[in-house]
């Protein structure tokens, strides 16, 4: 008894290296496992899959596999609305709101410039961090398939591109959010929303050059990080105009 798996579209490029760029493998059904697991043997994480097929047929993750069958495994295609129930997912997160894992850090930067709510725990282990997104309604950013494979993260992506401006032009894109960008509303540091404070509540903490050339200022109000449009905001909103126009 054989089961035969097509990956379509960019699937194949993400499976562990044995397999890798090899759209149709074969498998021998020699016990009976759900189609998350057979999906997830070749290394490919279920977050990844937009669609399933058995013979023709569309599953769920929880779907057993025990016999000879031909399965069908299809992407999560642009514009992907992770606030709407299909056929997979059928719980919607409540909002959307991401979990940026260390490995792709400095992506959760970019997406809280961008204004995104984007949470980063460093100093959490990979059990903690997918309890987080469960608890929490976050969709998991990451390049770790094995944290992406547990079973409580219900969404999540594995970031394809290596430099961080691309990273951000791929979830923009995945998500379709290039028309609900607020850059620096938020908390670069800590994720926080900004608050606009008047200059005479913080002159004494200001550089004499900043005092001199900047009137307005904000102030998260949970780690009281000051931001002014200095040149380094200059170079920020350059690279998110990039995508405000993509
Ligand atoms: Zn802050």
């Amino acid at each position: 008894m054989a089961i035969t798996v097509n990956f379509h579209d960019d699937l194949a490029s993400l499976l562990r290296r044995q397999w890798r760029h090899q759209p149709q493998l074969k498998l021998a059904a020699t016990r009976t496992a759900s189609i998350k697991d057979v999906v997830e043997s070749f290394g490919l994480p279920h977050t990844e899959v937009g669609r399933l097929l058995v013979d023709g047929r569309e599953v769920a993750f929880h779907y057993l596999i025990n016999t000879s069958c031909h399965i069908d495994i299809w992407p999560i295609t642009p514009p992907w609305d992770v606030l709407q129930p299909c056929f997979l997912r059928p719980h919607p997160l409540p909002h959307l709101h991401f979990l940026v894992d260390i490995n792709v850090g400095k992506l959760g930067r970019l997406l809280r410039m961008a204004g995104f709510d984007a949470a980063s725990h460093p100093d959490l282990d990979d059990t903690e961090l997918a309890a987080c997104a469960e608890a929490e309604g976050r969709l998991l950013l990451s390049k770790n398939r094995a944290l992406l494979m547990r079973k409580n993260i219900h969404f999540g992506r594995i970031i394809r591109a290596t430099a961080p401006p691309q990273q951000l032009h791929e979830v923009l894109n995945l998500l379709n959010l290039h028309g609900q960008m607020q850059p620096l509303s938020r908390c670069l540091e800590c994720n926080t929303h900004l608050e606009q404070v008047a200059k005479e509540e913080i002159d004494h903490l200001l550089e004499p050059l900043t005092r001199k050339y900047y009137q307005e200022f904000s102030r998260c109000p949970a780690c009281a990080h000051l931001y002014w449009p200095g040149s380094h905001v200059k170079k920020m909103l350059a690279l998110l105009a990039r995508d405000l126009t993509a």
